[in-house]
């Protein structure tokens, strides 16, 4: 009997806090994030063997048995961007609307504050249409950092403290490879210009999050093809201009003109040879 009135109390109180605990703007987009994670455990739990047939028609045997080793895959890369939005505001309200059809794992916003809006297994909206090296769904390997940055004006120290943190976590967690660390620009030149020339890259790649160039650097010989330089780092070079210009807005950040002076053929030759 004691019991039961315990219980009826316990459920009065459980009604009574959920029925006045706050709700926030997200509850609902939150409630849909639910959803879909829910939508993408059932794709992960079928056990459905492979439908194969041969060059005749004929349907190839097959059966599934599910092996007992396995986890969940890992992300190996991550992408870098400056979200061109006025404020992280903005940019949780498009991340939480299905019309743009884009998403990142974080979002940097400028008071440092540190957004997480998907699982780091799951894969985000956020490459697009892109190819670093022979990778060609970076969507499906990457991590999407977003910064809150308009695209004209410098990161802030608080901004760049805690996406450092951030970074040191991931490059842990996933075991990133220190030349894994790019910007949406690299994957996509002449679509992407972010996070563009103001990105602290050099202080990055002090801290282990991409590479940099060398204080001294020697001249290439002259034999030197930039071109297959800048697709052994990862550019997609089918358009060489657009390459020569993301390269140059991630490793010189001076100017970025579609050509190569001195300068950036000397910053190549000493980058290329970290990959
Ligand atoms: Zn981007």
């Amino acid at each position: 009997m004691k019991t039961t009135v315990y219980t009826v109390l316990a459920l009065f109180v459980l009604t009574a806090f959920s029925s006045c605990s706050p709700k926030g703007p997200y509850a609902l987009t939150n409630k849909v994030y639910k959803h879909q994670t829910d939508s993408v455990l059932e794709v992960i739990a079928r056990e459905q063997p492979a439908t194969l047939v041969d060059s005749a028609g004929t349907a190839i045997p097959s059966e599934f048995i599910g092996t007992v080793n396995f986890n969940a895959r890992k992300p190996n890369y991550v992408i870098i961007h400056f979200t061109a939005q006025d404020s992280a505001k903005q940019t949780l309200k498009t991340f939480t609307l299905v019309k743009p059809q884009v998403s990142a794992h974080y979002v940097v916003g400028k008071d440092g504050k540190v957004y997480h809006m998907l699982n780091d297994y799951l894969r985000a909206w956020q490459a697009g249409i892109s190819r670093w090296g022979s990778v060609t769904d970076m969507n499906s390997c990457s991590i999407g950092i977003e910064i809150d940055n308009n695209g004209h004006e410098p990161f802030n120290d608080v901004q760049v403290k805690s996406l450092l943190a951030l970074l040191a976590q991931l490059k842990k967690a996933y075991n990133i490879p220190t030349a894994n660390f790019i910007g949406h620009q690299d994957i996509a030149p002449g679509r992407k210009p972010d996070p563009g020339p103001l990105f602290p890259w050099k202080l990055l790649a002090k801290r282990g999050f991409g590479y940099w160039s060398d204080e001294l650097l020697e001249l290439p010989p002259d034999n030197f093809d930039y071109a297959t330089a800048l697709r052994l780092i990862g550019y997609d070079t089918s358009n060489l201009p657009a390459a020569i210009v993301a390269f140059k807005r991630h490793f010189v950040q001076i100017e970025d003109s579609p050509a190569m002076g001195q300068l950036d053929l000397n910053v190549l030759y000493n980058v290329y040879r970290k990959y």
